[in-house]
């Protein structure tokens, strides 16, 4: 059904196009709402432009007060000097490196002492402190007053010692810098002997500013649109995270452009992760359904690291996640065995559940209700340090996620009815599979007939009869297993307050220490179920009950911790984000 665009796009996209796109984006600094990112926007416009692509940059006011949905706008910053020298010696500076200032860092100059903290007691009020944890240190040294730290955290220290990892404030007034995990080691060693002198001079400030999105447009013949979204922010380099997928969106548009013009029209935003999604669907959530691009690049060998379909959540169904898989079924048949009987691929792939942590956590969101799954490659040895370099991006990667990502856009671009029947028979034979293997029927079917149900958000089919096969088979399946009658007891009513995902930055920032220490006591208590929290809040509609929640999300990602979630929601309405009803 999908064959002949899959073809069109295979001859089209350009991998070596996407990685040019790619290394232009990278000269940039692109820290959200800064003069880098803004530079990186004004030429992404141009490209877009130069491709004969309508575009357009969008502004929103972000100054540390505002909110959009849940989530507080962060200020602009600027940076021209950021300068670490100890014992004379220069460990770190921006000018060379980006990513050795810890970013949003306040203006400093003076000559500090330097000491070592390994724990809480460590922390001292007028110092510079050294710190291997970036997380916990910034909240001991804004209660102890420190002035600043040093940080040598890295997610990638074992892969590369030598690499600088991403690390940034988020409203706590404080400066820093990053050191790689090698200079660490010998740093501590020093500072174990007694502390030193540090000489540090950075030149910043923080104002109120403008979030630039840059909206670029595939006109199509209705006036319903698809989103094709991905983040341009993220310090230099920033190569595959995500250089990768806002370049590679540059390189879908201007195919796409070449393809007769679609029936419904694809719009292709390029944004400051989270915020910028937030600040825009604020004024606009108008939309069928989207595509997020996120690290899309990866060269899986050198990162190994495998690419990604991650699917909407459960609480907002949606055919489009079906549809990909079947895309990347064709995509697989890179090479053939030696009597051509069989054909399969040449990279690493998973489909997943979603998880989150992007900007389709908030567009999939049951509230905005935009049913946007995500391309991704995950894990990655480079990710956030800066070792996420130009020779970290493949162009037949990139070219593999184009082609998956430009036939998706435009088969739900031109869908009619004849592609939304293909569909929802796809929907159905997926939703008959999961029932012979689910341990929740009910749930199971129910999850079935609503992808068939939002089919009809694009095109209208007639899905009622596959509703009733589905149930036929379920009927017929329950018949040969007994279900346990569990006793029902009823529990707390969870419902949501505003629309978008509930962010915790603010309510973190604003808590006082030994509270945020319970808070992250246990948090790490119930590691094991982190994304269950956020799943959990998809299912708050103010209906369901702690128990019904929890069995969804149970069903939904095969795990769950029902005392968990009650913490959870006690907690958001202990802070005025969600309401409970007992
Ligand atoms: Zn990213």
């Amino acid at each position: 059904m999908f064959k002949k665009i899959l073809e069109d796009s295979k001859r089209e996209v350009s991998g070596k196009n996407a990685k040019e796109y790619v290394s232009e984006i990278m000269r940039f600094h692109r820290i959200q709402v800064t003069e880098g990112y803004n530079k990186a926007a004004s030429l992404c416009k141009k490209i877009f432009e130069e491709n004969g692509v309508e575009t357009e940059i969008l502004e929103y006011d972000s100054d540390g007060k505002k909110m959009y949905l849940g989530f507080l706008s962060p200020e602009g910053w600027s940076i021209k000097k950021g300068v670490l020298k100890i014992d004379g010696k220069e460990h770190a500076n921006f000018e060379k490196e980006n990513i050795s200032i810890i970013q949003r860092s306040i203006p400093f100059k003076g000559e500090v002492d330097l000491i070592y903290a390994e724990k809480e007691e460590d922390f001292k009020k007028g110092c510079l402190v050294f710190t291997h944890d970036f997380k916990k240190g910034k909240d001991f040294a804004r209660n102890y007053e420190c002035l600043g730290i040093v940080t040598d955290e890295n997610r990638s220290k074992f892969d590369a010692p030598d690499s600088l990892q991403y690390l940034s404030f988020w409203g706590e007034r404080l400066f820093g810098f990053v050191i790689s995990p090698r200079e660490g080691e010998k740093l501590e060693k020093e500072l174990k002997k007694g502390k030193k002198k540090a000489y540090v001079d950075i030149e910043s400030s923080l104002f109120p500013s403008k979030i630039k999105i840059v909206s670029a447009k595939i006109e199509g013949e209705k006036d319903e649109e698809i989103i094709l979204i991905s983040h341009l922010c993220h310090p230099k380099p920033g190569g595959n995270d995500n250089a990768s997928g806002a370049g590679l969106s540059l390189e879908i548009a201007r195919v796409l452009k070449k393809f007769k013009k679609p029936k419904r029209s694809i719009r292709i935003l390029l944004v400051p992760e989270i915020h910028g999604t937030a600040a825009f669907i604020s004024q606009n959530n108008d939309f069928l359904c989207g595509l997020n691009l996120d690290m899309v690049g990866e060269n899986q060998f050198l990162c190994n690291s495998p690419l990604l379909i991650e699917k909407t959540p459960d609480a907002t169904p949606f055919f489009g996640n079906y549809l990909l898989q079947e895309i990347l079924e064709e995509v697989k048949k890179e090479v053939s065995n030696f009597q051509n009987t069989f054909k399969y691929p040449l990279f690493m792939y998973f489909v997943t559940p979603f998880s989150g942590g992007s900007d389709h956590w908030i567009l999939s969101d049951p509230t905005i209700g935009i049913p946007t799954p995500m391309l991704i490659h995950w894990p990655d040895k480079f990710y956030h340090t800066s070792f996420d370099t130009i020779d970290k991006v493949d162009e037949k990667e990139l070219k593999r996620v184009g082609v998956i990502a430009a036939t998706y856009l435009y088969f739900i671009a031109n869908m009619g009815k004849k592609e939304a029947e293909w569909m929802a028979g796809i929907v159905t034979q997926r939703a008959k599979q999961r029932i012979l293997e689910s341990p929740d029927i009910d749930y199971t079917v129910d999850a079935g007939k609503k992808n068939l149900d939002s089919i009809k958000r694009i095109e209208n089919a007639d899905v009622e009869s596959l509703k009733k096969e589905i149930e036929d088979l379920a009927n017929f399946e329950k018949k040969k297993i007994k279900i346990k009658e569990k006793k029902i007891k009823k529990g707390i009513v969870p419902k949501r307050k505003f629309m978008g995902p509930i962010d915790l930055s603010k309510t973190l920032l604003e808590m006082p220490l030994n509270e945020k220490k319970k808070f992250n006591e246990t948090m790490e208590k119930y590691k094991d179920f982190k994304g269950t929290s956020d799943l959990a809040v998809f299912w708050a509609d103010g209906k369901r009950d702690i128990y019904e929640i929890s069995k969804n999300v149970k069903n939904e990602i095969g795990k769950v911790n029902t005392d968990f979630l009650i913490w959870y929601f006690e907690f958001l309405e202990k802070h005025n984000l969600i309401d409970i009803k007992r």
